[in-house]
Order: C-alpha cells, then structure tokens, then sequence
C-alpha cells in the first residue's frame, strides 16, 4: 500500500456517514495478544509440563479430570488474554480513526480490547462472548455473572494446578458446574445485554443501509465467517453505495463483483491502522 491508498482510505472513513467495524482474531493477534507456542512456552511451563499443551488455543479444549484443575487453567488463560493486557495501542488508534463518527463494531474477539479502548458499551457487539463472564455450562437460565474477581482470587491459590475448592463456582439456579462465556457448544447463553448489542447492530445497519457506509473489516479469516465476512460481502454486494474496507495480511481477497466497492490492504491491521491515522 502506498501512502497515498492509505490517504484514500483515512478520506474515505472522513466522509462517511457511519462506519461499521467488523474484527476478527487477526486483530488481536497484531495487537499483541500473543496464542503463538513460543509466548505459550514462556509463559505457561507448567502447564506445558502437566498436560502436554503447547499452546492457548488447542489447550481450551482439554479434558481436565476436576474442576478444581479446570478452573486453575481458566484463571490463567482469562488473565492472560483478558485481565492482564491494558488497552493495546492499536486497539486505542482504531478508536481515535472513528471516535467522533457514528460507529458500530460487532466483534468475534472475546477479549474485551474494544471496551478497554473507550468504544462505548451500546455500540460493541461481542457476538461470541466474553472472557469477563461466566455462565452455567448447561445454559439452563439466561444471566452471565462477571468473573474477574473470582479468577484474581484463582490465581493467588497456592497449588499452581489446582484452585482451592472452595472457588470452584457452581450455578446459582441448578447447582451444576459453570463455564466461561464464550460460545463453544449450543449452551452458550445470550443474554439480555447480547440481545440488546444484537437488536442495535440491526438498527444500526438499517438506519444507514441507504447512505454512504463504509465497512471496516479487520483480521477477519475463514473459522467463522458467516458472523462477519460473509455479510459485508452481501452488503456490499447488494448495495452500491456501501463501501469494504477489508484489512488482512492472510486473506483479502474478495469476488470480482464488488471489487469496484472494496479497498484491500494486505498488511498487518496493527501497521495498517497506524498508517491511516497518520496519513
Ligand atoms: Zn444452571
């Protein structure tokens, strides 16, 4: 990309009348949250030792043999991914490029980098869920539960394997185990505030299906993309005045038919999206 694509682009977002953000893994993992086996080594050997892990994501779906284990495992991962890391800068660029437009940003990342980063609450739809709340594992009713300060006091248990039993959380409805409110198996539990984040981002594209839109899509691949991807493809393809922004350095690719409606920058989104709010 050139200097002058990337004005282009900045000009664009400019002149938009709303502008829809759709992100996917890739941002985050050039933002800095790191699932590669080299940060998993580092940083989790014991688990590595334990159970054979080798990395963040495979090691989610292990089949731990207690839930005093499982959720030593949990604590660390939700630290690692959604307590610990601060606002990352290019998360906080992304907001300065749309903070004082009318935006909306659905997202299949779950850790909560867009609320950190000043986004407001009523206009992020985390479609997956989120590292922050827990839910009963079988679904059986519809409330989510923050689960930070719990895990903090999971990760001060001294056996580095095992919380203290007493942590071990149980649903306050059923009585059987919780889980992370992630969505990973048909449990997963939408609650009232997923349902209303679900309602405004219909609203939203609704109220500027007919003006100039412009969609910025980033670090979206090919694990879920009929969350994102493949409805900004219709979108564009069904409207002419609604324009793609596709930012992704493994797949930006889109069909010839709304070529003429789409910028493609095969680059790094954490680069890409400083070169925009500097050009
Ligand atoms: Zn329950």
């Amino acid at each position: 990309m050139s200097t002058k694509d990337y004005l282009k682009i900045k000009k664009l977002i400019e002149d938009a009348d709303a502008i829809l953000i759709g992100a996917g893994a890739g941002l985050s993992s050039s933002a800095g949250i790191d699932y590669s086996q080299e940060s998993f080594k580092r940083y989790f050997p014991e688990l590595g030792a334990a159970y054979h892990m080798t990395d963040m994501y495979t090691s989610s779906f292990y089949n731990f043999k207690s839930e005093e284990e499982r959720w030593s495992y949990w604590a660390k991962h939700v630290n690692y991914s959604f307590i610990a890391p601060p606002a990352l800068l290019t998360y906080k660029n992304l907001y300065k490029l749309v903070e004082n437009k009318n935006y909306f940003v659905i997202t299949t990342n779950v850790d909560g980098q867009f609320l950190k980063s000043g986004f407001a609450a009523n206009r992020v739809f985390e479609v997956q869920g989120s590292y922050g709340k827990m839910q009963c594992s079988v679904g059986c009713h519809n409330k989510v539960y923050d689960d930070t300060s719990l895990i903090k006091k999971m990760l001060l248990c001294k056996d580095n394997l095992k919380v203290d039993s007493n942590l071990v959380p149980k649903c306050p409805v059923c009585g059987k185990n919780m889980e992370i409110n992630i969505r990973k198996d048909a449990f997963f539990v939408e609650d009232k505030n997923w349902q209303e984040l679900n309602s405004n981002y219909i609203k939203f594209i609704d109220a500027n299906i007919n003006k100039k839109l412009v969609l910025l899509e980033l670090g979206v691949g090919f694990n879920t993309p009929g969350i994102i991807r493949f409805p900004f493809e219709e979108l564009v393809y069904e409207h002419r005045n609604i324009f793609l922004i596709r930012i992704n350095d493994k797949f930006p690719d889109v069909a010839f038919e709304i070529k003429d409606q789409t910028i493609t920058v095969k680059e790094d989104c954490s680069e890409a999206i400083a070169q925009i709010l500097n050009s």
